[in-house]
């Protein structure tokens, strides 16, 4: 008999090897904290409420589809608990109740998966479908939390260095922040010029007023 996840030959029956066993146990354990750290990512600045609300409108709306995804209905919660579902349904037990916010959910369908991990381990069919699924959701989820993710790519820098010589040195917003300053002249770029920077109007209108 080998392992269902990474098809290693086992010394007992069963439907997954111990790494495996316990790389799901980790992962089950992490993607609740996880789930949270994804909030934040949706709008820096979205958190803060000790500035002006204009401010938070104006911040950026780096609004990733992937979060969005993963955090909504279908995205982990569905994971884990139809995972959770399928369990319950093999051990012969109804169905698990889905109340709650989308977190309590995620909380509550990762736990259950948890305590049932030696049963999963030893007889549930669909292990390691199981264990290769929450895998790839664990690979998605740290590839989104990555410590250093891309920058966001503005334009290029409108300052005039005198005589019509503009600066045009790349800009970007890097991760998790609002300020932007030009590494070649030092010119700062506040959120409220990016539009114009981004699409190209602030050289048009830099044109026309010349
Ligand atoms: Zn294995
Ligand atoms: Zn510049």
């Amino acid at each position: 008999m080998n392992c269902t996840a990474c098809t290693t030959p086992l010394d007992h029956a069963a439907q997954l090897c111990p790494p495996c066993s316990r790389g799901l146990d980790t992962r089950l354990s992490e993607l609740p904290g996880q789930y949270l750290l994804l909030g934040p990512e949706l709008r820096p600045g979205a958190g803060r409420t000790d500035g002006p609300v204009a401010l938070v409108r104006d911040a950026p709306l780096p609004v990733r589809e992937e979060v969005l995804t993963l955090r909504s209905e279908g995205g982990m919660v569905a994971v884990l608990e139809t995972w959770r579902e399928a369990m319950q349904d093999s051990r012969g037990w109804g169905p698990p109740a889905r109340s709650g916010t989308i977190e309590r959910r995620v909380m509550a369908a990762a736990r259950a998966l948890r305590m049932n991990l030696d049963w999963i381990t030893a007889e549930f069919a669909g292990a390691g479908d199981m264990a290769h699924e929450i895998r790839a959701l664990a690979g998605q989820v740290r590839a989104l939390l990555d410590p250093a993710p891309p920058t966001l790519a503005l334009g290029d820098c409108a300052a005039d260095l005198g005589h019509g010589d503009i600066c045009g040195a790349p800009l970007r917003v890097p991760a998790g922040t609002t300020t932007v300053q030009c590494r070649r002249c030092g010119t700062d770029y506040p959120p409220r010029t990016w539009v114009a920077l981004a699409t190209g109007m602030w050289a048009l209108a830099g044109q026309a007023a010349a």
